[in-house]
């Protein structure tokens, strides 16, 4: 699927870029870098998208931790073009996974596994997969019977039954097996458990792809997008705040016109020179005038997202664990993991104190989202006495951040919409390219967003590349999930 033919390329006059994230700012970058004229939008009052930091007085907390580990080379560069190199910290990982009110290491040691599980369970895990060797499940369609039959029904409902859950919203007995293949990368953590119960099963080379070494920024993601955006504008691009796209007129294959809606009330800027968006997939084909045809319009109705909700809390530095952040697979809790921002950078934090980032997955308008962010503050306190990683009178001040889309959902459905949107605007509208991961409803971290961008401001200068190639399987997503 070509996004942008060389026909429509090499067009002179003003780009627009919907949406300041790390998709937007870098192709706003690479096109003032080109002597280009350029105009991002950014609905938000704040740069950096899912990406940026929060700072709440003198707490810095990102919308979950933000590691920087990137295998692509222009990516690599262009963050230390951003950033100078003392404004990254090399950070070494230490996550563990926390269930039955016991710390799992991971990637799991094999004496630490067995102590955790007791050896009446290790032997009931190690049973059960013999058991699922034998007798597989029939139904393999769905999540559950899908991961029930690698690693059996008993690792399933420790380490992947909850948590997915939580994840997700939906049972793993309803959810595609399809699920469970691409969002858990070669299904490394119950493997990862095998290898530490049945330790001659054939070593742990999975879980050495796991990113034991990142970078971060000192001040957090926020850093590296706040310096960006003060590059564009340098450089003579254009920024605008709170400015949301909400019609993109288009004539010929080419883009008439941008309606937009400011705080001073609605604008149109021109936009001949193309449009590079990374505004939701679904909101971009409903911003077409005219409408793209009926089943263009019913694949974008299709995507969905999953939200997130953050509630930071304050605690003494020394009352809190030493871990970047815990997966938590308890059942008893909604929190589903716990960041520890002092262990990112000391300097997202006030000395002596450690910031701790509970972390809600959930639906826009659900029972959690719409809690007062007093009532979250307070049942995240609860949580974090209940699981025994703080007391609640060392806890200090609380904040709540509220990130609506912040997972594209793949469902059974999704891939045959993401094509069908695609091949349309690649022959219909080429001057407008969807990038990076609302964008382009893909599961990505901020290097594939990058590249996206890149590759789209080539495409506006001669290139034919193909977007939508940029893939996400050849990485080293986490492996629980993100
Ligand atoms: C919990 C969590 C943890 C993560 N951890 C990591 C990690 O460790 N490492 C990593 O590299 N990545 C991580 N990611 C992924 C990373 O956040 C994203 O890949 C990245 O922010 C995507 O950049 P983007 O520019 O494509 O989109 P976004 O960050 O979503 O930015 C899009 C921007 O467009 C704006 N916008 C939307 N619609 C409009 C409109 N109509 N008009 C104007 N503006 C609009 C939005 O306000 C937003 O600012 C994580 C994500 C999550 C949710």
């Amino acid at each position: 699927m070509s996004s942008a033919p060389s026909e429509y390329t090499q067009v002179a006059g003003p780009v627009v870029v919907i949406g300041a994230g790390p998709a937007g700012l870098t192709a706003a970058l690479e096109l003032v870098e080109r002597g280009r004229s350029v105009t991002v939008l950014e609905a938000d009052s704040v740069v950096g998208g899912i990406s940026r930091t929060v700072v709440a007085d003198g707490w810095r907390f990102d919308i979950g931790g933000h590691r920087f580990f990137t295998k692509v080379p222009s990516v690599k560069e262009r963050w230390h073009k951003i950033l100078d190199d003392d404004d990254f910290l090399t950070r070494s990982r230490l996550s563990r996974i926390f269930y039955n009110r016991k710390f799992f290491d991971y990637p799991l040691k094999a004496a630490n596994a067995l102590r955790n599980l007791g050896i009446v369970e290790a032997v009931r895990a190690v049973s059960s997969y013999l058991w699922a060797r034998i007798r597989p499940p029939k139904d393999q369609s769905t999540f559950e019977g899908f991961v029930s039959a690698r690693f059996g029904r008993r690792l399933y409902s420790i380490f992947f039954e909850s948590y997915t859950q939580k994840v997700w919203g939906m049972h793993p007995s309803v959810m595609p097996a399809d699920w469970a293949a691409q969002r858990i990368k070669n299904l490394s953590l119950g493997r990862a458990v095998l290898d530490a119960l049945l330790p001659r099963r054939g070593g742990r080379t999975d879980v050495t792809s796991l990113i034991d070494e990142f970078l971060y920024p000192r001040l957090g993601p926020g850093m590296m997008w706040d310096r960006a955006a003060e590059q564009v504008t340098d450089r003579g691009g254009k920024i605008v705040m709170h400015a949301t796209a909400e019609v993109i007129r288009h004539d010929a294959g080419k883009v008439t016109e941008i309606v937009v809606r400011t705080a001073e009330g609605e604008m149109t800027m021109p936009a001949s020179g193309g449009v590079i968006s990374s505004m939701p997939l679904g909101h971009l084909v409903n911003a077409l005038e005219p409408a793209p045809p009926a089943d263009v319009l019913e694949a974008a109705s299709t995507l969905t997202h999953r939200d997130f909700l953050t509630v930071a809390i304050t605690v003494p530095e020394d009352a809190a664990f030493p871990d970047n952040w815990i997966y938590i697979h308890e059942p008893a809790v909604e929190v589903g993991r716990v960041q520890n921002f002092g262990a990112w950078s000391p300097d997202m934090v006030e000395p002596g104190t450690t910031c701790l980032g509970l972390e809600y997955f959930v639906q826009e308008g659900d029972q959690l989202w719409t809690k007062a962010d007093a009532d979250l503050i307070e049942m995240a306190r609860r949580e974090l006495e209940y699981l025994g990683l703080a007391d609640t009178e060392q806890m200090g001040g609380g904040w709540v951040v509220r990130m609506p889309k912040a997972y594209p959902v793949y469902d059974a459905d999704y891939g045959a919409a993401i094509e069908r949107i695609g091949k349309w605007l690649a022959e219909e509208v080429p001057m407008v390219q969807p990038v990076g991961r609302n964008g382009m409803h893909r599961y990505n971290n901020q290097d594939h967003s990058m590249l996206t961008a890149m590759l789209a401001v080539e495409n506006l200068h001669g290139a034919d590349n193909d977007l939508w190639a940029v893939n996400v399987d050849d990485d080293y997503h986490e492996e629980i999930v993100e």
